[in-house]
């Protein structure tokens, strides 16, 4: 046992998040790190991420970074881990196979647990006619009580066994559960514990390394509650003391059915980032899935909070315990509200990071471009929902003038005819002395709306899809102040050559 610390010299509660590194994080990660953050921080105690991969055969390479990445940039920062170390490192269970060793020789001496040569063959024809007699599934037990040489004349035999807990007949199934309370789950059978390749199977490594690493309070999802009698089970034949048990209501798309990766895009944190949400609007969202508003003392409900707040509030009682619907529309009104609410320089700051990470802008970003980007932050401001939709905003300001891509349905969008417009707009604006937005707008005014007897509805379209090459854009006369005099006049220009 590998453990520095006793974990009984421990104070306050320890939580800890473990996801399996298979892919692109879960959204869930995240969803179960902010209970146990919350809890942990309002109660004085820690928070581990340990990386569950003892399931060799679904490890994905760079997984367990981007656990790091997305919860970093979540905020939901750990105490240990692998990549922070702590009293109980390591932090990845494919580096602990010492520390299942004596767990399971301590149950095969006991006679809890037994050495299983079934082949894969045999077991998978052992369900096969289980399910034909309509008999429930299970191991049937072929090897329980024999040795090796015994078992060995009969079929189905392989060389390396794997070790199988003895679950009793007076099994308990029952626990209190801190969100479902009193709980139950099926009786299960005779459950792997050890994998031939030495490996410890899930259910034996999360009792064994939450019992090594103090852990007080599991806190998981709703879909592992068939797992927990097997893990009471575990601790009460080691003889240790179990965690509390908190299993959090599933999030779940609208058919009611529980979220995947295969299916919903959202089921992958970095999706989240990708699309432009706020950590702090995702951490805000993903609590509100099963947590109630806050309630204010004058009895008004507040659905938008800060994760201080959330933590300082949270109470296992108000869980709820029925799954919620991931709504994307309300998330999107979520991270609007949270996008208003920003400083100016923190959300063009946060333009510019977003811009960076999908590419728009390669590399560091130049002062010119920074200076546009933030000069244009408060037009779009207003208009924004997700950061990704500054893309398509702003883009104009960071492309050089004779890259403006003029986009085909913008030109289809024009009503009347364009190019009296930019003959009446050009020298107009070539003749201002001021190049602010307000006298800008006034002599377009001037030169269009009362020079031509066109509409200002549709004075303005020639000027917008000129200088942006969109339909939609930021606030036109001050895109036009921030561009420049130089900069307009040249797209002016070049936009009614082509017409
Ligand atoms: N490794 C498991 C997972 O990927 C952890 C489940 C638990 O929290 O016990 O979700």
């Amino acid at each position: 046992m590998t453990a520095s610390t006793p974990a009984s010299t421990l104070t306050g509660p320890r939580l800890r998040v473990a996801p399996s590194p298979t892919g692109d994080p879960h959204v869930g990660t995240a969803y179960m790190s902010m209970f146990d953050l919350a809890y942990a921080r309002q109660q004085g105690g820690q928070f581990v991420l340990r990386i569950e991969d003892t399931d060799r055969k679904r490890l994905v390479e760079g997984a367990e970074e981007q656990v790091y990445d997305t919860l970093h940039w979540l905020g939901l920062d750990w105490d240990e881990g692998p990549d922070k170390g702590g009293p109980f490192a390591p932090y990845r269970q494919s580096e602990r196979l010492e520390t299942y060793q004596p767990y399971v020789d301590r149950l095969l001496a006991e006679g809890k647990a037994y050495h299983c040569w079934c082949s894969a063959e045999r077991l998978t024809q052992m369900r096969e006619r289980q399910q034909k007699l309509k008999q429930a599934t299970g191991y049937d037990r072929l090897c329980l009580g024999k040795t090796r040489e015994e078992r060995a004349e009969l079929p189905g035999f392989t060389q390396t066994p794997v070790v199988r807990m003895l679950v009793p007949e007076d099994v308990d199934l029952t626990w209190d559960d801190l969100v479902m309370g009193r709980s139950s789950a099926p009786r299960p059978d005779d459950q792997v514990i050890l994998k031939a390749d030495g490996f410890p199977t899930y259910h034996l490594a999360v009792v064994v390394d939450d019992h090594e690493m103090g852990i007080t309070h599991v806190v998981r999802g709703q879909d592992w509650m068939s797992s927990t009698p097997k893990h009471t089970l575990l601790y009460q034949m080691l003889g240790l003391e179990p965690p509390k048990f908190a299993h959090m209501p599933q999030l779940l798309e609208s058919g009611k059915k529980k979220i995947s990766k295969r299916r919903n895009p959202w089921a992958r944190l970095t999706w989240f980032r990708e699309q432009g949400y706020l950590p702090e609007a995702l951490v805000n969202f993903l609590a509100l899935q099963c947590y109630p508003p806050i309630v204010e003392a004058d009895g008004s409900e507040r659905e938008i909070f800060t994760f201080a707040d959330f933590t300082e509030r949270f109470q296992w009682d108000k869980v709820k315990r029925a799954g919620a619907i991931f709504n994307l529309d309300k998330l999107e009104w979520l991270n609007g509200q949270y996008i208003r609410a920003l400083d100016v320089d923190d959300l063009a700051d946060r333009i510019v990071a977003h811009l960076r990470r999908v590419g728009v802008i390669e590399g560091e970003p130049t002062d010119e471009q920074l200076a546009l980007l933030r000069a244009a932050t408060p037009l779009v401001q207003e208009r924004m929902q997700l950061l990704s939709e500054a893309e398509g905003m702003l883009a104009f300001l960071l492309v050089a003038d004779e890259d403006v891509l003029v986009e085909d349905d913008a030109v289809a969008s024009l009503k009347g005819d364009p190019a009296q417009v930019l003959d009446a707009a050009l020298p107009a604006l070539e003749s201002l002395d001021s190049w602010a937005a307000d006298d800008i707008q006034a002599a377009l005014r001037a030169a269009i709306v009362d020079g031509l007897g066109i509409k200002p509805r549709l004075a303005f379209g020639p000027l917008r899809v000129g200088i942006t090459g969109r339909r939609v854009s930021p606030p036109l006369f001050e895109s036009m102040e921030i561009l420049g005099r130089e900069s307009t006049l040249a797209r002016l220009r070049s936009f009614r050559a082509t017409l």
